[in-house]
């Protein structure tokens, strides 16, 4: 694509049929030759995220997730599930007993079973946190 994609920062997209300089972008579905108006604020999508440092895993939320990461010691983004507080205080009682404090939890057979299956849906977190934001803008925009 011509730049890069406003939405999630993609360079890949395929031509659409809307004609000449509009594209879509492959990583988010954002269509690119729309006009995009600055004034619309950003789309926000608060995320769960699944953290491995060591044996152990943090789980939070986050609706700036680039920003929060980046600022929390990791290993590896294990996954993400769209959702807010509520789900987050869901996750955090429904593996309670493993709980090593704070949002910190150990990484047993279950928890692990239950970050397989989302990433049996998405296996890139980021790619799949591209996707929402994508469809976010697209619903705010239209
Ligand atoms: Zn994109």
């Amino acid at each position: 694509m011509p730049f890069a994609c406003r939405v999630c920062g993609g360079r890949s997209g395929t031509a659409d049929a809307a004609g000449p300089g509009h594209w879509i972008c492959t990583r988010c579905g954002w269509r690119l030759g729309d006009a995009f108006d600055s004034d619309l604020p950003r789309p926000v999508v608060a995320v769960v995220y699944y953290l491995r440092f060591g044996g152990r895993v943090k789980i939070g939320t986050s609706e700036q997730p680039r920003r929060r990461l980046a600022a929390i010691r990791h290993d590896e983004v294990l996954a993400f599930e769209r959702g807010g507080r509520a789900l987050e205080q869901q996750r955090h009682r429904e593996f309670a007993a493993i709980r090593e404090g704070g949002e910190w939890f150990t990484l047993d057979e279950a928890l692990r079973a239950h970050i397989d299956a989302l990433r049996a849906a998405a296996s890139d977190p980021w790619l799949a946190y591209d996707r929402w934001l994508g469809e976010a803008f697209r619903n705010a925009s239209s």
